[in-house]
């Protein structure tokens, strides 16, 4: 095994976490289908009223939001990696990431 912090284990790192960023996607698009299914069925969907809804899909995506914000950085210098989906380096270490 390499020492902590090598290239190769800073990559693999990126790596899972570009996964769990793609993985955290999922919640946010059903959450706005929910938003946008109570536009059209102002008597609520599911048996839940349109407040309950719009309260549980505003969670679900200022919890992604904040997942993003922690998961979503350099592995190596730990700086928010921005909008990039795909970064080949950290822009603010330079660190290779893929
Ligand atoms: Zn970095």
């Amino acid at each position: 095994m390499e020492s902590s912090g090598s290239n190769a284990e800073i990559i693999a790192e990126f790596k899972k976490r570009r996964t769990r960023q793609i993985m955290a996607v999922g919640p946010i698009v059903l959450a706005f289908i929910a938003l946008l299914s109570v536009e059209n069925n102002p008597t609520g969907i599911f048996g839940l009223a349109p407040s309950t809804i719009l309260v549980g899909a505003f969670a679900v995506i200022i919890s992604v939001l904040i997942f993003s914000l922690l998961n979503w950085r350099c592995p190596s210098c730990n700086k928010y990696l921005g909008k990039a989906i795909n970064p080949k380096f950290c822009s603010k270490c330079g660190v290779q990431l893929g």
